[in-house]
């Protein structure tokens, strides 16, 4: 459990939220063009179409781009620091914004590889996909 701020939800981001509570990360699929948009959309962003369906990924991928905080962005991470946060290129294409868990924040390189694990939030029913180094 971590102090978190809790992450604004809408009825489009509701599904990732709720595979997140349930520990699986989900990421839209366009049924016409198989594009894998993210952050949700109501359209496919390459093709138009609106069949977009969730559907579980792998939850491996690559860092792509991070930093290291060293002061907290707010201030319920004062006791999280260094806090590192990354843009995780997803093995099926997506790109999060998220944080490198469970390893020192000076091992962290672009490339590295890296799996999800579900951070629950406290007091709310919530859970964060974050990463952590890819044995
Ligand atoms: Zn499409």
């Amino acid at each position: 459990m971590s102090a978190r701020p809790i992450p604004p939800t809408s009825e489009l981001s509701a599904p990732y939220w709720d595979a997140a509570r349930r520990g699986e990360l989900v990421v839209q699929r366009c049924e016409a063009c198989e594009a894998r948009p993210f952050p949700p959309r109501a359209r496919c962003p390459r093709c138009g179409a609106d069949a977009l369906a969730w559907a579980p990924v792998s939850g491996r991928g690559t860092v792509y781009s991070f930093t290291v905080a060293h002061r907290a962005p707010h201030p319920v991470f004062a006791g999280q620091l260094p806090l590192v946060v990354a843009i995780v290129e997803l093995a099926e294409g997506p790109r999060l914004v998220t944080n490198v868990v469970g390893c020192d924040p000076a091992e962290v390189t672009v490339g590295m590889a890296v799996e999800v694990t579900f951070e629950p939030i406290d007091d709310s029913e919530m859970s964060l996909p974050v990463f952590t180094p890819r044995a």
